[in-house]
């Protein structure tokens, strides 16, 4: 029997595995879908998940990433990332290149999903076959996790998330995010010739219609043809627990806030560190608190920000107040981009 299984072979899940694989523990991935695996996702890379998928061995391409720039009509507000350059990779290429690693490290995927859940005294048993520990990294509407009866209602507002490539040569080595009265457009570098263009909204409209909405990229993406658009959500979701037995929750799966400021990948990174070491020690238990700590920061700066620019008056001055107060703006956004 596997000390480890991973339900999912999402980015987060294929981490899972080489960290345990890294701590000597034996580890089987299970993922229903074959080769590599698009996602919606904005594909910048915070400064700390750059590094923790370097110390991974994941070969990342894409382009390098200075800092976050927040646009609006009235202006523009940026901050440097302090601790070394984050990185806009596409969602494929830093599956593929997970998936690479987890090849080269030897651990298997099976493509089959996990169905049946039964906790043991000693073991968990997946779908009839044992395991010592299962950690589900099954995303953002994780069944695993509704299974176990771990699903908690979320009040806030439901917003949804969109995302294209355009094939053209990126215009800044910042993240920039463009404000409207509709939602927030992402424009990450991931390319020398290519970006991607994410949007977040409460509102669920065409792609197109929405990026309407932001007066500052129109004049920069007029004309230019949109990849297939992908579409995720609702984005805020929650967990009760992050650990029932020997089951622990990582990434998506164990609760998500908003895309609002990019560091999904960090954070989950972290959450599968720690679930690593939390099995590893034979303590599947500690892991709910080392969750809490390394995700609590986060949480609280990205649900602040979203709550707050729901309403308009916030809104219309977020990019001006960012401007304004340099010092704060660095200080959150650096906040972010520090590791967990
Ligand atoms: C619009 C948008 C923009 C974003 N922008 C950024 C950004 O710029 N930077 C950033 O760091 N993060 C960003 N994020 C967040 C980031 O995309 C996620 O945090 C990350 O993809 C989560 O990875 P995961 O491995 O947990 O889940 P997923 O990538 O969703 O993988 C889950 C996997 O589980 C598999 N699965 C499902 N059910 C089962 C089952 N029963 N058994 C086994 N496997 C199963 C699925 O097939 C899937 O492959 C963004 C998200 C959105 C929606």
């Amino acid at each position: 029997m596997p000390d480890l299984m991973v339900a999912g072979g999402g980015p987060l899940g294929l981490a899972t595995a080489l960290y345990a694989a890294r701590s000597g523990l034996d580890v089987v991935v299970r993922e229903p879908r074959q080769g590599v695996i698009d996602k919606a996702c904005g594909e910048g890379l915070m400064p700390a998940a750059v590094a923790e998928l370097e110390t991974l061995g994941v070969r990342l391409e894409g382009h390098p990433i200075d800092g976050i720039r927040y646009v609006d009509a009235t202006g523009v507000a940026e901050a440097r990332f302090r601790n070394g350059p984050g990185r806009g990779v596409a969602r494929t290429d830093l599956h593929g290149a997970l998936r690479e690693a987890v090849a080269a490290a030897g651990i298997p995927v099976e493509h089959r999903p996990v169905l049946t859940v039964e906790q043991r005294v000693d073991h968990v048993l997946v779908d009839g076959e044992r395991a010592g520990h299962l950690v589900a990294a099954d995303g953002l509407h994780s069944p695993v996790r509704r299974r176990l009866g771990l699903d908690a209602r979320s009040r806030i507002a439901r917003r949804y998330g969109q995302r294209c490539h355009v094939a053209t040569p990126p215009w800044t080595r910042f993240v920039e995010v463009h404000w409207s009265a509709a939602g927030e457009a992402y424009i990450t570098p991931i390319g020398k010739d290519r970006i991607g263009v994410a949007l977040l909204s409460s509102q669920r409209r065409p792609f197109r219609e929405l990026l309407d909405t932001f007066p500052t990229l129109g004049p920069r993406l007029d004309g230019l043809p949109l990849s297939k658009v992908r579409g995720a959500g609702p984005l805020r979701q929650r967990s009760r627990r992050r650990v029932a037995g020997r089951v622990l929750l990582v990434g998506d799966a164990a609760g998500y806030v908003d895309a609002l400021t990019g560091e999904g990948i960090a954070l989950g990174l972290a959450q599968a560190r720690a679930a690593v070491a939390a099995v590893a020690a034979g303590d599947p238990a500690r892991y709910e608190r080392d969750w809490r700590r390394v995700t609590w920061r986060h949480d609280l700066l990205t649900q602040a920000l979203v709550t707050a620019t729901r309403h308009r008056p916030v809104r219309t001055r977020i990019v001006p107040a960012a401007a304004a107060l340099p010092g704060i703006f660095d200080a959150a956004v650096n906040q972010l981009a520090r590791p967990a």
